[in-house]
């Protein structure tokens, strides 16, 4: 088979389309037929390297994927050839306290598709069974490919650890990423007022027909102070930042006495400058999260299928083009997700 295989760190040039040995399912295992892959920027941090993190090279990375079950192990049942299908990226133990408390996430032998094992840049893909899920006929590969990681990451964070309630005011921060389109549209389901940043007039515009109620271009105004400005000096209830460094500080000061800063990410560096009276003195709750349990990925796939949240993909590329993608992604010229088809015109 096709695959783009990761030997060691570097620029995009690393991502090597090459051939591959085609997967064997085990016991308790799916072979599945890759018609989409999506990029996340953990790829990009997995292919850069990530200081104290050492990954099992050669990798195929790839965490999101969307085909067709072609085989099962024989511990494999409900799940016969032919099944359309998604994942869930990350791989639970279901057996140590973090599981058995229905908190997947916080697993301690928590495993990523694409990271600790070989990913979806390629045209099959073996994976446990119980990560599979079947796909209704109204949702095509790519769209299905562009939902799972950033769509149960904003789900897990917001939902469920960020207890978001209707009418609350909601700030997202680079709001043209992927996990920003699912947060956008999770904010607006539940019945909050969004508050929409971004660096770009044109992703703010795609934002707008996302149903944000507020468009802020933080490279030309200072986005706290417009926050209080068009809040009454109040500020939101919950401010979503993944974008880490750059922001971090003006997102304590957007948040409002008591408020919630929620972060699930640190994409321009994790060790920003923190002012703790922000924190302490106006009793503000910092609250992180990481992917979700499989229970976030179950509602947040429900929410996808009913059309409540929409995947958005900015472009589409064969597989052998993944090093553009990389390069789209790290020079945030994306509004949503880019997807990689690793079959000719399938
Ligand atoms: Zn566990």
């Amino acid at each position: 088979m096709k695959a783009v295989v990761v030997h060691g760190h570097g620029g995009p040039e690393v991502l090597r389309y090459q051939d591959w040995e085609r997967p064997e399912p085990a016991q308790d295992e799916v072979l599945i037929e890759v018609h989409a892959a999506a990029i996340n920027h953990i790829d990009v941090w997995i292919r850069k390297g990530l200081p104290g993190v050492t990954f099992p090279f050669p990798l195929i990375p790839g965490c999101d994927a969307a085909g067709i079950v072609r085989a099962a192990g024989a511990g494999v049942s409900g799940m016969p050839a032919g099944t359309r299908v998604a994942i869930n990226p990350g791989i639970s133990c279901g057996r140590c306290e973090f599981c058995a408390g229905g908190f997947g996430g916080q697993c301690d032998r928590f495993l990523m598709v694409g990271e600790n094992r070989h990913g979806s840049y390629a045209q099959f893909l073996t994976v446990p069974a119980h990560i599979v899920l079947p796909i209704p006929d109204t949702l095509t590969f790519e769209q299905a490919a562009a939902a799972p990681l950033v769509t149960l990451t904003a789900w897990s964070m917001m939902v469920n650890k960020g207890q978001l309630r209707p009418g609350e005011d909601v700030l997202i921060l680079g709001v043209g990423a992927g996990v920003g389109t699912a947060a956008l549209q999770i904010a607006k389901m539940t019945g909050c007022r969004v508050f929409a940043a971004a660096s770009a007039d044109e992703k703010l515009e795609l934002a707008s027909s996302l149903g944000a109620d507020f468009l802020i271009n933080y490279a030309r105004e200072e986005f706290d102070k417009k926050i209080r400005q068009l809040t009454d000096r109040r500020g939101v209830d919950v401010v979503v930042d993944y974008i880490g460094a750059e922001t971090w500080v003006r997102s304590l000061r957007s948040a409002r006495k008591g408020g919630r800063v929620l972060t699930c990410g640190a994409t321009t560096g994790f060790d920003p400058r923190t002012d703790l009276r922000q924190i302490f003195y106006r009793q503000v709750q910092v609250i992180g999260s990481t992917m979700g349990s499989h229970r976030d990925f179950l509602d947040a796939m429900r929410a996808v299928f009913r059309g409540q949240i929409k995947p958005v993909i900015d472009r589409v590329l064969p597989l052998s083009e993944a090093g553009r993608g990389h390069e789209a992604i790290e020079k945030r010229e994306v509004f949503g997700k880019v997807v990689l088809k690793p079959w000719d015109g399938a």
